[in-house]
């Protein structure tokens, strides 16, 4: 008895697992775009961004170039990055923004994925 109950917990969680988990992941990765112009005012109409020195301690995550505080609505960019590396961690905490003002949160993948199209699209030089 105690066995079925266990291997009926197991496949429930690996049904769970494969539909909820990997699943969806996989379809937000596809269903992933650059951010538009457009996108890009709609976020900045919830956040507000904020040059400051850095590490900045909103999470105990360590350290990084860029945060996103979701619920103070609130984006720090570290005051000391300039040229692409400024560009990148803007785009960055943008899309992280963006996407929780749709009620989605990103992954750190998928976000970079977000951050790369971006840049492909408008950043790069058209040969
Ligand atoms: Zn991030």
């Amino acid at each position: 008895m105690k066995e079925k109950l266990w291997s009926w917990l197991f496949l429930t969680y690996i049904t769970l697992y494969s539909v909820c988990g990997k699943g969806m992941k996989g379809e937000t990765m596809n269903e992933l775009k650059a951010l538009t112009l457009n996108d890009v005012v709609q976020t900045l109409k919830y956040y507000n961004l904020k040059h400051c020195e850095f590490p900045f301690n909103v999470t105990d995550k360590g350290y990084s170039s860029g945060v996103v505080d979701f619920n103070k609505k609130q984006i720090y960019i570290d005051n000391e990055l300039g040229g692409n590396d400024q560009t990148k961690t803007i785009l960055h905490e943008l899309a992280h923004a963006y996407y929780e003002t749709k009620g989605i949160i990103l992954s750190e993948k998928e976000t970079d994925k977000v951050t790369k199209l971006t840049i492909d699209r408008y950043f790069k030089p058209k040969t």
